[in-house]
């Protein structure tokens, strides 16, 4: 049998600054609007929510900005992440693909989340921050920014989705280790939770009701803002340390990708991952081909529609212009949780409907059959959500076996699945349908889509 290689760089190779791709995109992004005026929104508008450096970084256009030194220091526990040369997993498909994937799952919450929890953190704190708000789906982001609230000595308050609070118990108990408060959406704490469960009060809740609950929180108090753990600009701009060290260790292979590959519920792994090759794409220095792979039952980019709408349900967040399926779909409750959301990051967004990426959607069954091969191989258990890239991962593999050709692909294993064995469990007892999403909530969701002059 033959070893897989692992590719390890010095701490010295954590990158010293994040990479920026509004630099280098052939049009500016459409701007963010203001829910009442239809107006782009102004820096001032946003900060009862976020520290003025995050606001900065949100709209910002340089390429490079560079990572403050607090922020590296903790990184530098489990950065830079490894990149394995995946060989078992080419010798059980018998191709003659090269497979490469970066793990995320060193991280100490188990997933890239917290590669901007940190960040976040650090600017909250250096801006007399006390106490930070916000959803979780599955639960890694929770646990990630709960782990750098811990770091930072910040107040954490999580709304986790209500299907996901109970699928995952190990995960609140996570959270609570480290001093967060872990409460399930919809909750009576807010209005907007309180608006949910009078209508339906064994409501699943999903990642738009959380966001709501968890932003009217923040907007109530001076000391308390809200943290994303996906979507917007500067999320996706803290993740892309993932991209930079593979890039390195890249050359350390003396290979590159033809292909990259990321699963995508807001878009953070994903960019995290392909942006800094996208962006040498751009620059003209390399070309690659990226695939975002998204769940059959949540289709954002494949079957949404490219559109202002609102980031959570009730209607609180500004405009962003991105694939959506209408803020108020519920998505069926499957099993890769980080992946039930309605809307996908603008940028994310943007590239797909340019034509610079390519999506797919899997649905949930054929994805864990391919994390069990891949497990099998390579000896590490994926996130469900990650099982999305190893489904595309594989069958690009086979076409390559299938035409006799080789090429390099590249992946993110974003998180390991040690919280969702219940998953797992599911999937050996046959319990694990591919349930189709309803066509008629999404079409009703869609038609509800604010009107923008604008868009
Ligand atoms: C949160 C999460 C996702 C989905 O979020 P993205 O922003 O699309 O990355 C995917 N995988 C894992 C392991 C996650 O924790």
């Amino acid at each position: 049998m033959s070893e897989s290689i692992k590719y390890v760089l010095s701490e010295n190779d954590i990158p010293s600054f994040w990479y920026n791709i509004v630099a280098d995109l052939p049009q500016p992004p459409a701007p963010v609007l203001h829910p009442g005026t239809g107006n782009p929104i102004t820096p001032d508008d946003l900060a009862p929510l976020f520290p003025m450096a995050v606001i900065q970084q949100e709209v910002s256009q340089e390429r490079e900005i560079e990572i403050p030194e607090p922020v590296r220091e903790v990184l530098r526990q489990w950065r830079p992440s490894p990149l394995y040369r995946a060989r078992r997993l080419e010798q059980a498909l018998d191709t003659p693909a090269r497979i490469y994937y970066k793990y995320e799952g060193v991280s100490p919450a188990g997933s890239h989340k917290t590669n901007t929890a940190v960040a976040q953190a650090f600017y909250n704190k250096e801006e007399g921050v006390k106490r930070i708000t916000t959803e979780t789906g599955a639960g890694q982001w929770g646990s990630a920014l709960a782990l750098a609230g811990a770091f930072f000595d910040l107040e954490i308050e999580v709304y986790m989705v209500r299907v996901s609070f109970d699928q995952k118990p190990y995960r609140r108990a996570f959270m609570e280790t480290f001093g967060a408060k872990c409460i399930p959406s919809p909750s009576e704490h807010t209005q907007s939770g309180r608006a949910i469960l009078e209508k339906d009060p064994k409501s699943t809740g999903s990642l738009g009701i959380a966001i709501s609950e968890a932003v009217e929180m923040a907007a109530q108090r001076d000391d308390t803002k809200y943290a994303l753990g996906s979507v917007l600009n500067h999320v996706l701009l803290h993740q892309t340390v993932i991209g930079q060290e593979a890039l390195i260790q890249f050359q350390m292979a003396d290979d590159y990708p033809d292909t990259v590959i990321g699963c995508t519920g807001g878009g953070s792994n994903f960019a995290g991952i392909a942006f800094p090759f996208i962006g040498r794409k751009l620059r003209g220095e390399q070309d690659v081909d990226v695939v975002a792979v998204e769940p059959a039952n949540c289709p954002t980019l494949t079957k949404g529609k490219y559109a202002y709408d609102f980031g959570d349900t009730a209607h609180l967040t500004p405009l962003v212009k991105m694939h959506t399926l209408g803020s108020t779909f519920v998505p069926p409750g499957f099993h890769a949780g980080g992946l039930r959301y309605h809307g996908m990051a603008p940028l994310v967004s943007q590239l797909s409907d340019l034509g610079i990426i390519k999506p797919r959607a899997y649905g949930q069954k054929s994805c864990f059959d391919a994390g069990i091969v891949f497990a099998k191989a390579e000896g590490i258990v994926p996130a469900p959500e990650a099982n999305h890239a190893v489904r595309a991962v594989i069958d690009e593999a086979l076409e390559c076996k299938n035409a006799g050709t080789g090429k390099a692909i590249l992946f993110n294993l974003c998180g390991h699945g040690h919280f969702d064995m219940q998953a797992y469990s599911d999937y050996f007892a046959g319990k694990l349908y591919d349930q189709d999403y309803d066509e008629s909530e999404v079409a009703m969701a869609l038609a509800g889509l604010p009107s923008v002059a604008a868009g």
